[in-house]
Order: structure tokens, then C-alpha cells, then sequence
């Protein structure tokens, strides 16, 4: 339906990202397709490593989901920060990922986990990292009458340690600026470690050059500060009501620094 009705049309999930835009009227699609009326869209699974996430499984589904809790608990952390029990019973993964809004937490994580999107449309079924999805705000890979139907996502090892700081002005708010971590230690030094920044740029960012300076290091307070100052300077956040450039980029430092030490003191 949505590649026959065009471009005008689009796919409606939870509502909680696309009624409000329609009532500000920054979205006027000429139809709205449900979601709901899908049940391949949805569920928690495992395939092989991967965890794969139907669409339009609900926020309030990944807290409750045991086999996230084992496998991918900064799933959990990151769905409970997002606005409230309300907005989390109807907000959806894919809606949340495929929206586009550098405000939403779910992209900046996808990034740090190394997802892909799993995509179907007219032309069939295509498979997008998460890391290559974003382009602008509000502008993804995603072609006219296409939709994400799942996302897969490789298990990190067990013992991975892991974070989601997120600051905000009062609960149910966007992220001032949010940092995802999820890395792994071996003898008292970061084996592997992946990183994910929120709201503080057009995009959700992969800060790939902080993470080749903390890797091998014992994360001491002189590398991390290393680490923050190459993630601070990919940032390019908007100055608004959550506060001016300089802020934001600082606050963005500020979320990665806590994140790192707490997935650090996780990490087994
Ligand atoms: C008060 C309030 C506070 C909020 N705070 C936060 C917050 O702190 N952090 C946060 O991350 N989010 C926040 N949100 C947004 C919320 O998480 C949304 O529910 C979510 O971003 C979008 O999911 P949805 O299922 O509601 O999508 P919808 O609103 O239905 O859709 C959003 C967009 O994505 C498209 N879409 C939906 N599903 C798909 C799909 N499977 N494939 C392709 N396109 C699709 C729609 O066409 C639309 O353009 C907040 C919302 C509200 C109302």
C-alpha cells in the first residue's frame, strides 16, 4: 500500500513521533498507513549471535524482555530514559530508529551496537547499517515506500560492560546530550569498546576515533580525557532551549566521561 500510494503516504507505528508532527502540522501525509495490522512486525528474538527486534515492538516491550535484560541490558537502561510509561507503551523501535529525529535515543545505541536495519519495500528486502542510515535530520537511507522491519544485532560477549548517561531537563524530556558505551576489558584494559552520542549533531554520531584511543588503555582519567576531547569534536549540536553550542558539546564530553566509568565497573 505504501509504495502504491507514494510518497504522501506514510507508515504509522506507535504515534508518538508523527501525530505530533501532523498537529503542528510540520507533517501533512495524505495517508496513514497502520502498522499494527502486521504481527510479522513484532517480537524479541534470537537467530544464531544475533538478537533480531521486530519494528513495531513497543518500548515497554524491551524493558520487559528477559532475553534483552541477558543479552543487551543497555536496551533496557536506554528505553527507560525515554520520555514516560505513556509514551513507551505505544513508541515503537522502528518507529523510534527510522524517524530520523537526532533527539531520539534508540540511533545513537544502534550505532554503538553496530546494527542493521532490515528493510523491505516494492523492489524486496535490503539490509542498511545503522551507522550508514542517517544522513541529515529527518533524512535517512530509507527509500519512498520502504520500512524497517527489524533490527538485528549481534550479541555483544558476556561480561560486556555497558552505559547509557543521558541528560535532560525533567523527566520525559529529549536528551541536552546522551552518550551509549558498550565495551569489553581483559586484564584490567579495554578490549574492544564502541561509543554512540544523541542530540548533539544532525545526525546521531559513531565517535570511531574516541574509541581507538581508549582501546588498550586502562581507561586512566588522561585517556578518557583524550577520548572526550576527539568525541566533543565531531559534535556540531544546535544552540536551543536545552542550552547554547559550547554547552552541549561539553555536556556531551560530561555524559561520555560517566558512561565510560560506569560500563567500566560492569564489565567482567
Ligand atoms: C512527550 C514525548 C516525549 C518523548 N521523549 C522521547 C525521548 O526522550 N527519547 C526518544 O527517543 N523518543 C521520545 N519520544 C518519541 C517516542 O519515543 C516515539 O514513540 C518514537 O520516537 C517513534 O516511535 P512511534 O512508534 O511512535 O513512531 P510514529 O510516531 O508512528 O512514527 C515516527 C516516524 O517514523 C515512521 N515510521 C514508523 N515506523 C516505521 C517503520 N517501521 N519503518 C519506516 N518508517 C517508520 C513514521 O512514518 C513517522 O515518520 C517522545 C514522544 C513524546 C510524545
Amino acid at each position: 500500500m505504501l509504495a502504491d500510494l507514494g510518497e504522501d503516504a506514510r507508515p504509522l507505528a506507535g504515534g508518538h513521533s508523527l501525530i505530533p508532527m501532523m498537529k503542528l502540522r510540520l507533517a501533512t501525509p495524505s495517508h496513514l498507513v497502520d502498522l499494527a495490522g502486521v504481527p510479522e512486525l513484532k517480537g524479541i528474538r534470537q537467530d544464531g549471535g544475533d538478537i533480531v527486534i521486530g519494528a513495531t515492538t513497543t518500548q515497554h516491550e524491551l524493558i520487559g524482555s528477559a532475553l534483552l535484560a541477558d543479552e543487551l541490558p543497555i536496551l533496557r537502561e536506554t528505553s527507560l530514559l525515554i520520555a514516560d510509561p505513556q509514551v513507551r507503551y505505544l513508541g515503537t523501535i522502528g518507529g523510534n530508529v527510522a524517524n530520523g529525529d537526532p533527539g531520539n535515543d534508540m540511533p545513537a545505541v544502534m550505532m554503538c551496537l553496530g546494527a542493521t536495519y532490515q528493510v523491505a519495500g516494492k523492489a524486496g528486502e535490503r539490509r542498511i547499517a545503522a551507522r550508514e542510515f542517517y544522513q541529515g535530520a529527518y533524512f535517512t537511507a530509507l527509500e519512498p515506500g520502504e520500512i524497517v522491519t527489524a533490527i538485528h544485532i549481534k550479541a555483544p560477549p558476556a561480561g560486556h560492560g555497558w552505559a547509557y548517561e543521558k541528560l535532560k531537563r525533567k523527566v520525559g524530556d529529549y536528551a541536552t546530550a546522551a552518550a551509549a558505551v558498550v565495551l569489553t576489558m581483559d586484564s584490567g584494559k579495554v578490549a574492544t569498546c564502541s561509543i554512540g552520542l544523541t542530540n548533539v549533531s544532525e545526525t546521531p554520531l559513531w565517535a570511531e576515533e574516541a574509541e581507538k584511543i581508549l582501546v588498550g588503555s586502562a581507561l586512566d582519567d588522561a585517556t578518557v580525557k583524550k577520548a572526550v576531547a576527539a568525541a566533543e569534536a565531531i559534535t556540531s549540536p544546535a544552540a536551543d532551549s536545552r542550552g547554547p553550542v559550547h554547552y552541549r558539546t561539553k555536556m556531551a564530553g560530561v555524559m561520555l566521561t560517566r558512561a565510560l566509568a560506569r560500563a567500566k565497573e560492569r564489565a567482567r
